[in-house]
Formats: structure tokens, C-alpha cells, sequence
């Protein structure tokens, strides 16, 4: 097992959609468990394989809920269905999200409340989650990964230009730039 470095914005891997599973090998199963070690590390309530510079269709996940119940998993080749999202303004406490691959920034976001994801585990096996609030915010946030959006692609216009400014002084935005949980210290 093994923490792998995180993609930070810029690199293509994170802006192109991912391709599905096709081979469940020994080589997918490195990957998943280096997953999880890398989200644990980060620490991170989810992880998609581009993060980590592996354009497959892949996250995990790892979510303790209000009441105490523990989510934690793998979906791969998942497909995801969601409620309605609001056309209102984000509340920034209350909707606040970040990402490991713009690490350190939090902005409101608008998620659907209700997300149902399905897909196998690493058997191969079938896999259906249904989520509410936080958890369903998770799923839309990991599902977006595969398909080469990040959630800052989806704030709304007024939060643009802060954006932009991040990724210009912080020198992101091109290709090879990552961040190593455990080494450096960021708080995404
Ligand atoms: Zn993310």
C-alpha cells in the first residue's frame, strides 16, 4: 500500500473524462487500497482515481453521518442519478465544499439533496447507495471527477474571478503540479 501523490488543477488528467473499468486485476486492486490510504491521509471524505493521476471511473468514499452511521466504500463504473438542484444563491456555511485537487479554498455550492449511485465493488459485485444531504453531495462531487468537472467549474459566476486569481497565485492550472499528504501541509 501506498500514499500517492494528489493532482492539483491544471493537470488534464482532472479535466478529461475517465474511462470505465474494464480489467478487475491485480493492478485495480493496488489502486483502490492506495485510494483509500491516500483519502485517510489527506484526509478526504472521497477520492476519485484521476485525483490520483489514473483516468478511470473510480472513487471512494469515507463518511461518518449525523447520527454515527460510518459510510465508507468503493464504486467503480458508477452511475449516478440525482434530485433537483436549486437555482438559488449558496449558503457558504451551510454548502460550503472543497476539493483535494484545489486544496486549502471552500466555496458555496448547490448540490442536489437526494443522490442515488450505483455501480460493482472490486468483486465485481453490484453496488446501489442511496444518499441524503452531505453523503449525496459527496456522490455528486466524486461522480463529477470522472467526468472532468470540478466543483469549482460549477460555482456560480460571482465566485469566478476569485477562482481565477487562486489559480494564478498559486501558480496551478498546468500540468504536474500535485501535493503529497503526510509531506505537505495543506488544509483542503
Ligand atoms: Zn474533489
Amino acid at each position: 500500500m501506498a500514499i500517492r501523490p494528489i493532482c492539483i488543477t491544471g493537470n488534464p488528467v482532472l479535466h478529461t473524462r475517465a474511462a470505465e473499468v474494464v480489467d478487475f486485476d491485480a493492478e485495480l486492486n493496488q489502486l483502490v487500497q492506495d485510494m483509500f490510504e491516500t483519502m485517510d491521509a489527506a484526509p478526504g471524505v472521497g477520492l476519485a482515481a484521476p485525483q490520483v493521476g489514473v483516468g478511470k471511473r473510480i472513487f471512494t468514499y469515507n463518511y461518518t453521518e449525523d447520527d454515527g452511521t460510518h459510510k465508507r466504500g468503493v464504486v467503480i463504473n458508477p452511475v449516478l442519478e440525482i434530485g433537483p438542484v436549486s437555482e438559488e444563491m449558496p449558503d457558504d456555511e451551510e454548502e460550503s465544499e472543497g476539493c483535494l485537487s484545489f486544496p486549502g479554498y471552500r466555496f458555496g455550492l448547490k448540490r442536489a439533496d437526494t443522490a442515488v449511485i450505483t455501480g460493482v465493488d472490486l468483486d465485481q459485485n453490484p453496488v446501489k447507495l442511496e444518499a441524503e444531504g452531505w453523503f449525496a453531495r459527496i456522490f455528486q462531487h466524486e461522480y463529477d471527477h470522472l467526468n472532468g468537472i470540478l466543483y469549482v467549474d460549477r460555482l456560480v459566476d460571482e465566485y469566478k474571478p476569485e477562482v481565477e486569481a487562486i489559480i494564478d497565485a498559486e501558480e496551478w492550472g498546468q500540468n504536474g503540479i500535485t501535493w503529497m499528504p503526510g509531506v505537505d501541509d495543506l488544509d483542503a
